[in-house]
């Protein structure tokens, strides 16, 4: 039902001001709301889109160094297998040499294949079939071997080729005698240059990176290239000290140790060999169309806000105007009103407030069966005090006596009106006959002691008349019947002599 008068009813235009405040603010905050879920959602998709595209990235990268390394491994174990026994001789080197250059010939990502004795001297190379008087037992994968007398292939970090000195990621395994003593390495040289080609291939942005490196986190190869490579490690990045300790593959969002770009990565650790393959694409460029979104998107949904703020201001100015000339109004009423209930001259209500007031305390009373009394008041000889004295000062005569006669209500519910010319009317609500004759008797008394003067009237001085009426019975009469006994009291009031107060409990007249 509430709801209802809610719906349907008309709201105060305070209701309205403040209900339109919060309907702008709750429209503004929806919007910024969903728009903020929506970024969300649209950042969300592409970094899942950025992590797809490294992750196949990644096992591009994966692939292609597993599929190298296991070529190197096999053309190794062929190789240790011919050189393990006997040493080979002349003739037979030259033949080696020359399968060997095959073997480099026809297999993608080798550059040179060699084969060293125990002492570390170059025995055959697929360089040439001459013999070189060169001395690699400095190298660390040559004292590795020398050292681990398992036969599984060792992937050096980049060393610079003594043959061509370029970057090379040397792949060795160890020879040894049947009884099982270091009897030599033999070595697959992989070019960086090959890998880098490899990746040049890939897409990735310009910040965007493509890596591998080994388990010990010495790099191999580097999308972009770094001066740096050979000696880079980046073992302490988080990539391994904080993702590849936990899981062998996955996706993480990290700042580069060389560079610091931050990038969405994928990562994995090659099976089978101790290298980790890694991808990134820079947040940047990930974002980079988002954030155009954002800033244009922005741009919108504030011109939206600033359009809803300003109607709303604009509504709510509007509504202030209206409370303004509502107030106004309020008070015209409120000054019309009293105007039309007062007199001007006594500033006393007038007969059309008593006349109201009259007609609802008769209804109350006959409610309550409460008496009401009324006191009719004239003036004596008034006529002879405006001849006398003039109508200014019968007027000033008029205002002292009704100053005189509200002086004496003193309930809140009493009402003492002008009635016309001369004469005053005194409602008094739930008083007796007997209360308002001491009324009215106290009103004359003190207007006689007033002492005001008169000299057009025998007495001297100016007195009043006054008839008094009360009714106690319910609904029986009208109150104009009341007036009407009042009346009659007063003109006997005045037959009897004047400056007297006249009183009848008036009977019941049964309709
Ligand atoms: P009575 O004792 O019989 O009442 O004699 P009265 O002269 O008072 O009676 P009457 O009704 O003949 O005269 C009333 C006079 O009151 C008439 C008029 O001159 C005067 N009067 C009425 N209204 C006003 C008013 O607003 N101002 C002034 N100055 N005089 C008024
Ligand atoms: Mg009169
Ligand atoms: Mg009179």
């Amino acid at each position: 039902m509430k709801t209802i008068t809610l719906v349907s009813g008309r709201l105060s235009p305070k209701a309205l001001s403040v209900g339109l405040i919060a309907f702008i603010f709750l429209v503004c905050v929806t919007l910024v709301s969903a728009f903020a879920w929506q970024l969300k959602q649209s950042a969300d998709e592409r970094l899942t889109n950025a992590q797809v595209a490294v992750n196949n990235i990644v096992r591009a990268s994966e692939q292609q160094a597993q599929d190298t390394l296991r070529q190197a491994e096999s053309i190794l174990s062929n190789l240790a297998e011919r050189v393990e026994h006997d040493k080979p001789s002349d003739e037979q080197r030259v033949r080696l040499s020359k399968v060997m250059a095959d073997n480099v010939e026809t297999t993608d990502g080798i550059q040179g294949l060699f084969i060293y004795d125990q002492n570390g001297d170059w025995v055959v190379n697929s360089f040439s079939s001459e013999t070189i008087a060169k001395n690699n037992s400095d190298r660390s994968y040559f004292i590795y071997h020398k050292n681990h007398p398992d036969s599984a292939i060792h992937i050096g970090q980049v060393i610079l080729s003594r043959t061509t000195g370029d970057m090379i990621i040397p792949v060795s395994r160890r020879t040894q005698y049947p009884d099982g003593r270091f009897s030599g390495v033999v070595l697959a040289t992989l070019p960086v240059a090959y890998f880098q080609h490899f990746f040049e291939r890939l897409d990735v942005d310009k910040k965007g990176v493509i890596l591998l490196a080994l388990n010990n986190g010495d790099l191999l190869a580097r999308r972009p290239m770094i001066d740096a490579l050979m000696t880079t490690n980046i073992a302490k990045g988080e990539l391994f000290s904080r993702y590849l300790i936990n899981s062998d593959e996955g996706t993480a969002n990290l700042t580069s140790v060389v560079d610091g770009v931050e990038r969405v990565y994928a990562y994995s650790r090659i099976r089978g060999l101790p290298i980790v393959a890694a991808a990134g694409l820079s947040l940047d460029s990930v974002f980079a169309t988002w954030w155009t979104y954002v800033y244009q998107a922005s741009i919108i949904v504030g011109l939206i806000i600033f359009v809803l703020i300003s109607l709303g201001v604009l509504f709510y100015r509007q509504i202030q105007r209206v409370l303004v000339a509502e107030e106004e109004l309020h008070i015209a009423h409120r000054d019309l009103e009293h105007i039309a209930k007062t007199d001007s001259l006594t500033e006393l209500p007038n007969r059309r407030c008593f006349d109201a007031t009259l007609a609802h305390e008769w209804s109350r009373a006959c409610r309550t069966g409460n008496s009401v009394a009324i006191i009719l008041i004239d003036i004596d000889w008034f006529k002879q005090y405006n001849d006398h004295y003039g109508h200014v000062l019968g007027d000033e005569c008029l205002k002292q006596i009704a100053q005189l006669i509200s002086k004496h209500t003193n309930r809140p519910a009493d009402l003492a009106a002008r009635y016309g010319g001369e004469e005053f009317v005194i409602l008094l609500p739930e008083t007796e006959l007997a209360g308002a004759v001491k009324i009215a008797e106290d009103m004359r008394s003190a207007i006689e002691a007033a002492n005001i003067e008169h000299r057009g009237c025998t007495a001297g001085i100016v007195t009043i008349s006054a008839g008094v009426t009360a009714n106690h019975q319910r609904g029986v009469i009208v109150a104009l019947d009341l007036l009407e006994k009042a009346d009659s009291l007063l003109y006997r009031a005045k037959k009897l002599g004047r400056n007297r107060v006249e009183h009848q409990l008036r009977e019941v007249i049964e309709t």
